[in-house]
């Protein structure tokens, strides 16, 4: 999907075919051997990597993820997103990946903790607040990013706060780090709804995922007037056409596990609730939900990727012929990464930045991108997916950085 993608900007922009090739690769791609000792006096082995995508426009941004099924090519693409994601919203980063082979449901906090900081050790060459920023992916969270934090610092000699982000706010974090991908997503919804819907006031809005992403955003479009009717989690949605109460909502998830418990409304499932007649659909769970095979039966006018990839490449095709707008993840699901950089930028300065200011600065770097990209794409690629035309901007912006550096 990355090289598709990466195919068509590249097309799109007109670009030699060296420039796609060059963009294609990783700038480096590290591998690590971890070994750990295990509660029971054995030594286990863990594959790690970290794929630094690309540097022009500045140092290798991105997070780490522990997974036992993550392979190399997995996270070398996810670096190259991070490149695009990071260049469109117009920070001063290029893009990175990391992964460990592992289930770390299965290790204690102690074994979870020498393997973190074994990683870093490891890296410690390739990584820096200048060089290479880490940040928390699928199943790591702040106390991963306190111990890489910990190891580096000590290696070094130095507190290095700006070696990760979204730390905990004691050592330099930001607690608007948790809500601000889903503030992103339901900004984004915001503002399309105000462009394409004539508002968001009243607007029905489903959403897949009601996890860290989904139930911000659910939160927010709720506070800002749209009327919710649908949301799941893995074991399933609930539907009201009237609208739910998303604070009710978050009550149940906490206490019962799964919104399915909600008393009020419909049971439905993952896939009816993508089906449903509503203006907005946000898929926030996992990659790939809608593909051809269910596109042709979506009814949304608008989707906002919450999630990584929730869209493949043949069901846009399919959506930009039913003219359904698809927000690309690489805007919709940026607020996090926006909020990253607020966080290094006040880590660096060694003044903490308010958490309401940050806020703030958030807003207006998300709805100045999007507005930009939506006055582009009605200026010169009305022809072309949203998805292609943000793709645009963020190659074009690298190409130039490595064309004025000498092609890095
Ligand atoms: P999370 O683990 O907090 O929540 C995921 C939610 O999806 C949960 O409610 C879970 O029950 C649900 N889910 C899992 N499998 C599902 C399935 N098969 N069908 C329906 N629902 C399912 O994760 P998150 O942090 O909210 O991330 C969600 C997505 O957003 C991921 O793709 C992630 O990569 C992306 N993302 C997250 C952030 C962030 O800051 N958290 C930033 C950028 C992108």
């Amino acid at each position: 999907m990355a090289v598709q993608q990466l195919r068509k900007a590249v097309d799109t922009l007109g670009l030699e075919e060296e420039v796609f090739h060059i963009l294609r690769h990783p700038e480096r791609l590290i591998q690590v051997r971890i070994n750990i000792r295990l509660r029971d006096g054995r030594r286990a082995t863990f594959l790690g990597w970290r794929s630094q995508h690309n540097s022009a426009l500045g140092p290798y941004k991105g997070g780490v993820r522990y997974h036992p099924n993550v392979t190399v090519g997995e996270v070398v693409a996810l670096s190259m997103w991070m490149t695009w994601k990071n260049a469109l919203a117009g920070l001063p980063y290029g893009g990175a990946k990391g992964g460990i082979r592992v289930n770390p449901r299965v290790l204690s906090r102690e074994e979870l903790e020498e393997l973190s900081r074994k990683y870093i050790v490891a890296l410690m060459n390739d990584i820096g607040e200048e060089r290479d920023i880490l940040a928390p992916d699928v199943y790591t969270d702040q106390q991963v990013m306190a111990w890489f934090v910990d190891a580096y610092s000590l290696a070094k000699g130095i507190p290095a706060w700006g070696i990760t982000t979204s730390k905990p706010s004691e050592l330099g974090g930001l607690r608007a780090r948790v809500v601000s991908t889903g503030y992103g997503v339901a900004l984004c919804c915001r503002i399309f709804a105000d462009r394409f819907l004539g508002g968001l006031e009243d607007r029905t809005v489903a959403i897949q995922g009601f996890g860290n992403v989904g139930r911000h955003a659910a939160l927010y479009l709720s506070k800002w007037g749209a009327k919710i009717v649908a949301v799941s989690d893995s074991r399933g949605g609930v539907y009201d056409e009237k609208g739910l109460n998303i604070e009710d909502l978050v009550k149940v998830k906490e206490t019962r596990g799964s919104v399915i418990h909600y008393d009020k409304g419909r049971v439905i499932t993952n896939e009816e609730l993508l089906l449903l007649d509503v203006d907005i659909l946000v898929p926030a769970a996992i990659e790939n939900v809608i593909n051809e095979s269910n596109a042709p039966k979506v009814k949304a006018k608008i989707i906002v990727e919450g999630a990584n990839g929730p869209v493949t490449p043949g069901a846009d095709d399919v959506l930009r012929r039913k003219e359904v707008i698809v927000v690309p993840d690489i805007l919709a699901n940026s607020g996090g990464v926006i909020m990253s950089w607020i966080e290094w930028c006040s880590n660096r300065m060694g003044c903490w930045v308010e958490e309401e200011e940050a806020m703030k600065r958030l807003e207006r770097r998300m709805t100045n991108v999007a507005k930009q990209l939506i006055d582009l794409w009605e200026r010169r690629y009305g022809d072309k997916d949203l998805r292609t035309v943000a793709y645009v901007v963020a190659v074009d912006r690298v190409v130039r950085a490595m064309k004025l550096r000498g092609w890095i």
